[in-house]
């Protein structure tokens, strides 16, 4: 059924049993590859949080979990934004880091996020992304573990927003055109 956020029109997309069922998928993956091992996931707000529950709870093996946010603000070079991430507690040298994000769009977030990480000397360094636009993409980014990929259409629902709005939808929808 249709469903109005703010001022648009958007269409069902993806169901709940799509979601899980690509979740399923993605959580016996990393329960095999990390078997033995102990991965920090560090899930990246607003928009993962549902996700990451999601996720999470279908890890099976020792694993801990740190949220954070990532606010871009103008450098002083004329490179333009500069991402900082705001909330990292636990120590990542030497860890098996697994980054959870909702959507990987022109991947600039993550290409810039990622070296920042990488001075701090994990031991591995993977990303786990429940969706991405990969029509959108203008810096490659790795995803190593993904639900879905998508057209370059502006999605909300399941921890997405639209302006603020949306996140509580139990589905992810898409914009109607
Ligand atoms: P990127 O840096 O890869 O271009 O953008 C990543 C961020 O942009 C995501 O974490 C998300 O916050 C936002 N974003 C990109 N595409 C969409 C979309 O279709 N819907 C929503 N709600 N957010 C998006």
């Amino acid at each position: 059924m249709e469903k109005q956020v703010l001022d648009k029109s958007f269409v069902p997309y993806l169901s709940k049993a799509d979601i899980n069922a690509a979740i399923e998928k993605m959580a016996a993956t990393i329960n095999a590859d990390y078997d033995g091992k102990k991965p920090l996931f560090i899930a990246i707000l607003n928009g993962s949080f549902m996700f990451a529950s999601d996720l999470f709870k279908k890890i099976e093996i020792p694993a801990e979990i740190s949220f954070i946010k990532l606010a871009s603000y103008k450098g002083t070079k004329s490179s333009g934004s500069v991402v900082t991430a705001i909330g990292l507690e636990s120590d990542v040298f030497e860890r098996d880091v697994i980054i959870v994000e909702d959507i990987v769009d022109t991947g600039k977030t993550l290409s810039e996020f990622l070296p920042q990480l990488m001075h701090q000397q994990p031991r591995s360094l993977k990303i786990c992304a429940l969706l991405h636009k990969k029509e959108a993409t203008k810096f490659p980014i790795q995803i190593d573990y993904m639900g879905f990929e998508i057209p370059n259409l502006f999605v909300v629902g399941y921890g997405l927003d639209y302006n603020g709005y949306g996140r509580n939808i139990d589905q992810i929808m898409q914009i109607k055109e």
